[in-house]
């Protein structure tokens, strides 16, 4: 039997509130992409509709730290009063069964990954509001954070799509179907790439 291939490593970033949970649930619906999606790790409060272990595993700060002290994550980053991480085993488990392991992270950590994994089956993309006006709609569309939060989440925005240039591709969602579809070829192109070496 031959041995299983080393899943990729697909990071998606992005402003928050551009949509990419929504993007990812279309492109999940492709089980020909063979995908999995790498749980993440936070200290903040859950939204309603929320649950721990399926959309975050929601942890106290004290526990994140020790995750950090311990090296148990991938990589984290602190954003707008904060803590987020991918813890690192999972990921490692689920790229060596040979899936194509999703990462929907911001930019610090985006950068932490791609700084530490270089290489054909890591893929980078950065999904883009149509407008800034746009996000600002989606952002408060949520109703679930206080004015000062949303403010943050738009200041942070801004410095974040500024660093879109360190990403392979960028992906405009006007369209969450076509971005989805986009995404997916994206994916397939690389896959068919490496299936040819
Ligand atoms: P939210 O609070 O809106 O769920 O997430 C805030 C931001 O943190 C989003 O841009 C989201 O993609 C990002 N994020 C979620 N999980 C992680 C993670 O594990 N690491 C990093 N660096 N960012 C994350």
């Amino acid at each position: 039997m031959g041995e299983t291939k080393r899943g990729l490593l697909i990071v998606l970033s992005g402003p928050s509130g551009v949509g990419k949970g929504t993007v990812r649930k279309i492109l999940f619906k492709d089980t020909s992409l063979n995908l999995a999606y790498s749980i993440s790790m936070t200290t903040r409060a859950p939204r309603k509709k929320e649950k721990d272990g399926k959309d975050y595993f929601f942890v106290s700060k004290e526990e994140f730290e020790n995750k950090i002290k311990n090296n148990e994550l991938l990589e984290h980053a602190f954003f707008v009063g904060n803590y987020y991480g991918t813890p690192r085993e999972y990921v490692e488990r689920l790229r060596n069964e040979g899936k194509n392991v999703f990462l929907e992270i911001e930019v610090e950590g985006a950068r932490q990954v791609l700084d530490k994994c270089k290489g054909d089956d890591v893929i980078s993309i950065f999904l883009l509001p149509p407008s800034l006006e746009e996000l600002e709609r989606r952002i408060r569309g949520r109703k679930s954070e206080p004015e000062e939060i949303i403010q943050e989440r738009l200041e942070k925005a801004r410095r974040e799509i500024n660093l879109k240039g360190r990403y392979q591709y960028a992906v405009m969602n006007d369209n969450v179907g076509r971005a989805a579809r986009d995404i997916a070829r994206i994916i397939r192109n690389r896959l068919n790439k490496l299936k040819q070496k």
